[in-house]
């Protein structure tokens, strides 16, 4: 079961509801990450189960990056808010794990770390206060 903490910092007023650490449930998985270029802290999606269909394959990865390719080409990552709205629950489709690459829901090109708590605010510098209680309890 997958739960999200309140995170306060007490000298600035930050405040970020995420999990804080990697967290999965039955059906989606996040680490949270702070965004260096954002200054923000984020549940990343990174893994989601996801219907399979028929004959259809996972894995997108293009097999030769081209020259001018900064790498794979990788399906984004949902953001955390919309996996939770596309989860799939009690279906009898058969389901898979799809993984994502760990980046900031704004832009991938942004510079994350991945954040464990109890940590450092991504505004000022100053530890984070966690309520200890769950803010959200997600799947
Ligand atoms: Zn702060
Ligand atoms: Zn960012």
């Amino acid at each position: 079961m997958g739960r999200s903490y309140l995170f306060e910092c007490v000298k600035c007023g930050y405040r970020a509801s995420v999990s804080g650490r990697s967290d999965r449930g039955p059906h989606l998985a996040v680490q949270t990450i702070h965004c260096l270029d954002c200054r923000e802290l984020y549940d990343a999606v990174t893994e989601l189960k996801v219907p399979v269909a028929p004959g259809a394959t996972l894995n997108q990865w293009k097999l030769k990056p081209g020259p001018f390719d900064s790498g794979p080409d990788e399906t984004p990552a949902p953001t955390f808010a919309h996996a939770l709205n596309v989860l799939v629950v009690g279906s009898d489709k058969p389901l898979a794990w799809k993984k994502f690459r760990r980046r900031c829901p704004v832009s991938p090109r942004h510079r994350i770390r991945t954040w464990q708590a109890p940590g450092k605010c991504p505004k000022c510098g100053a530890f984070l206060d966690g309520s200890g209680l769950p803010a959200r309890i997600w799947d």
